[in-house]
């Protein structure tokens, strides 16, 4: 079943805001098993949005429209689709009542423009939205069904949770369902990561294999097609085993699972703590590990020593290191990572000093970051550089943070 969603409004083509609909709406429909061939997204422009249903109903067997279902002039998604589709209207009571009681809820009196939502086309089905007043609406047309949901997500959420998956998988039961899983991968870039698993990318059919990087990771995601969930399951599995025998040591996560999860994990496994000394990374790698519920098991605290003062003050960095040597150097950033484990009295002490950009500091490079990982037996630092922007910097230097303590801690123990 090839779906086309065709997204409306001018606000998402000026840029204004994420279509997130459309990731919502792809991302569960691909899970039932349709096939997403195309989005469209278009103003609230009667010409262009007749033309963008036209090449939909060419194309598509289902179309579902996000957006332009309100009460105003300019919410004209309902209309044109009648006008495409050639159906009359009415106005149903019922809804209108709903609509008096939905504005009565909220003590205010209804706006006469709020009657357009009530206006619904002949044998069209009801799709009840629970979360505001546009109604969702299902129709077929020429063969073809036609599903028109509102703009807000919380209201297209409500009616794709409650009444329209249901609908779908009961109307196109039958489908063939799919199932993707995604591995992380670090320590290895996209084009060689392609070139290990060439021959498997080349005679991909089923499961199907993609490749992308995304900050500073890369990640295969696998595909599979098949008649139920335990056959896609297995053919995953499949795969993912021949993946893991030529990539295993730079797999580190699947599907969700997160560099700080891993790092959790492998603490928690390990009965150890850890403590966090960042400068240039403001906080963000400690950040990353407390997203993970339950890190107060392991993650004793951090201080961001942002000045030369600071890190002297409070993790007791040598004057004469920071002299000598500069914040952004390896001695420095060994020394942070000694002293925060001493502070904290944890077995791990992670530090993080560098140049995060735009500017240079200390004649030092943009980019350049030292990352150190302190443990009861030693200590070891590594030199990284990173060449995105400010902000993009700041996350991958705290990822790579909490990559390097993986490694240490791997080192050390055995999981
Ligand atoms: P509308 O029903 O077209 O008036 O849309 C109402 C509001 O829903 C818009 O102002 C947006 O805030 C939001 N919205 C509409 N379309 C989308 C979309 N595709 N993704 C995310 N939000 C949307
Ligand atoms: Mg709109």
């Amino acid at each position: 079943m090839i779906v086309e969603i065709i997204s409306t409004g001018t606000e998402l083509l000026l840029g204004e805001i994420l279509n997130t609909n459309f990731q919502y709406l792809s991302q569960n429909l691909n899970k039932l098993g349709f096939d997403i061939l195309y989005e469209t997204t278009v103003g609230d422009n009667e010409k262009r949005m007749e033309e963008v249903l036209h090449d939909a109903m060419a194309r598509a067997d289902i179309i579902i429209t996000t957006g332009g279902l309100g009460p105003t002039r300019g919410d004209i998604t309902k209309e044109i689709v009648m006008k495409v589709c050639k159906k009359d209207s009415y106005l149903n009571p019922e809804i209108w009542r709903k609509i008096e009681a939905y504005f009565a809820k909220m003590g205010i009196a209804v706006p006469p423009n709020n009657k357009k939502q009530a206006i619904v086309p002949k044998d069209a089905e009801i799709l009840e939205n629970e979360a505001g007043t546009a109604l969702g609406i299902w129709l077929e047309c020429n063969g073809k069904t036609i599903i028109l949901l509102p703009g807000p997500p919380a209201e297209v959420k409500d009616i794709c949770k409650k009444r329209l998956w249901d609908m779908l998988q009961k109307k196109f039961a039958g489908q063939r369902i799919i199932l993707s899983r995604v591995l992380h991968l670090r320590g290895i870039g996209e084009s060689l990561t392609a070139e290990i698993i060439d021959d498997l990318i080349l005679h991909q059919t089923n499961p199907t294999l993609a490749i992308y990087a995304r900050c500073g990771e890369t990640i295969i995601r696998i595909t599979a097609k098949a008649e139920d969930s335990k056959i896609a399951c297995n053919m995953i599995k499949n795969m993912q085993e021949k993946l893991t025998e030529r990539l295993e040591k730079y797999i580190y996560g699947v599907d969700d699972e997160s560099i700080a999860d891993v790092l959790g994990r492998l603490l928690l496994h390990n009965n150890a703590t850890i403590a966090f000394a960042e400068s240039c990374s403001g906080g963000l790698a400690s950040s990353l590990l407390t997203d993970i519920p339950g890190s107060s098991e392991y993650f004793l605290g951090s201080v961001v020593t942002y000045t030369n003062m600071a890190k002297n003050k409070l993790l007791k960095v040598q004057q004469a290191t920071l002299d000598k040597f500069g914040a952004v150097s390896r001695e420095t950033a060994c020394e942070m990572a000694v002293g925060v484990k001493n502070l904290l009295g944890s077995d791990y002490g992670v530090s993080v000093t560098g140049n995060a950009g735009p500017g240079a500091s200390e004649d030092k490079e943009v980019g350049l970051v030292y990352i150190a990982v302190a443990s009861k037996e030693a200590v070891c630092c590594q030199e990284h550089r990173f060449s995105s922007n400010r902000t993009e910097n700041k996350l991958r230097i705290a990822i790579t943070a909490l990559s390097l303590a993986v490694d240490e801690i791997k080192s050390k123990n055995t999981m």
